[in-house]
């Protein structure tokens, strides 16, 4: 495992650091700039979210403007604790609780009843609202430092690709958005959200944190059911065509980039990834830039295997390659 982490961040280094420490934000600067109604591009664990102050419905309107985002489509709200997410729900079970005490800070998102007070906005007109304590020290600097929680989806254009780096969501929004630096996402695919109603949990995105693993914490489990609002068939989705296969077999030609887990394989440009689904994770997205900044006529990649660690990564990737 440790060999093909190794090769495949070889083949695509880590274009994040450096580019913009000129005009580097500091976080009270960021904090300030939310608390006035305005947008910050920040890291996380999982993706770079594109935030705003989540009580401000004018400053979260700014949000689906500049992503080109449909209405439709809720917000995940970021807090700094359990409090400020009890601030924002009508109901905080004992399930959430647990959760929360299991899982926070990290990638797992809790859709709730929401209190009047979280804005339509923000939950495209739901009654609930998805909120997380996000695991990165910026995020939460950020968090604590604007004092208010903060609504962020990706912080890329809707449809896209999800940014990884601070590189990405400049290539997506240039000076458009203040960006707060943070180096390379860790987790690198969105977090895994969960509904909470009458005691019983349901699915409505898979993420690295798996339903089996939350299963084995909870008592009460729902079928994984009705996709989430906003679970829209294309996204994360390159410029390039993204084909899946099976292996090598089922390329098209040779002219363009493969992206698989063995050895080299008979195309243009192969990036080996890691063998195992964490690490796989967190480079996923950046592979994908680095592919489509090349412009080869496809990406191919090979579908991880069908197992739990992997429903995730099979999830983006099969959306990524709806057309
Ligand atoms: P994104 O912000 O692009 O990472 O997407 C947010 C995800 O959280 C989407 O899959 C939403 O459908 C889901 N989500 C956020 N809030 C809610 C909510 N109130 N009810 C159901 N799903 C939600
Ligand atoms: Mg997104």
């Amino acid at each position: 495992m440790k060999r093909a982490q190794r090769n495949a961040a070889a083949d695509v280094p880590d274009s994040s650091t450096g580019a913009a420490a000129s005009c580097a934000l500091s976080i009270k600067e960021a904090a300030e700039v939310i608390r006035a109604g305005g947008l910050v591009a920040f890291p996380t664990e999982t993706v770079y979210g594109l935030g705003a102050n989540a009580l401000d419905p004018a400053a979260v309107q700014k949000i689906f403007e500049m992503k080109g985002r449909p209405e439709t489509s809720p917000l995940i709200v970021h807090v700094a604790s359990v409090e400020m997410a009890r601030e924002l729900v009508a109901e905080w079970p004992p399930m959430a609780e647990e959760l929360a005490r299991l899982w926070w800070p990290g990638p797992l998102t809790l859709v709730l009843p929401k209190k009047n007070l979280v804005p339509d906005n923000v939950t495209a007109g739901l009654s609930t609202v998805g909120v997380r304590m996000p695991n990165h020290p910026i995020a939460l600097e950020l968090l604590e430092a604007a004092g208010v929680p903060i609504a962020a989806p990706s912080a890329n254009r809707f449809t896209g690709l999800s940014p990884t780096t601070a590189d990405h969501v400049r290539a997506a929004f240039g000076d458009a958005v203040p960006i707060l630096e943070g180096g390379p996402c860790t987790v690198g695919i969105e977090s895994t959200v969960v509904a909470i109603a009458d005691g019983k949990l349901k699915l409505l995105r898979p993420g690295m944190i798996s339903l089996g693993e939350i299963e084995h914490a909870t008592v009460h489990i729902a079928e994984a059911a009705h996709p989430a609002p906003g679970m829209h068939q294309k996204h994360y989705s390159p410029r390039t065509r993204l084909i899946l296969v099976r292996g090598a077999s089922e390329l098209p030609d040779r002219t363009g980039a493969y992206v698989w887990r063995a050895a080299l394989g008979p195309a243009a440009r192969a990036v080996r990834m890691p063998l195992d689904a964490a690490p796989y994770a967190a480079q996923l997205y950046r592979v994908l830039h680095q592919l489509d900044a090349e412009n080869w006529p496809w990406i191919a990649v090979e579908m991880p295997p069908d197992a739990p660690d992997w429903s995730a990564i099979r999830d983006r990737l099969t959306r990524a390659a709806e057309r």
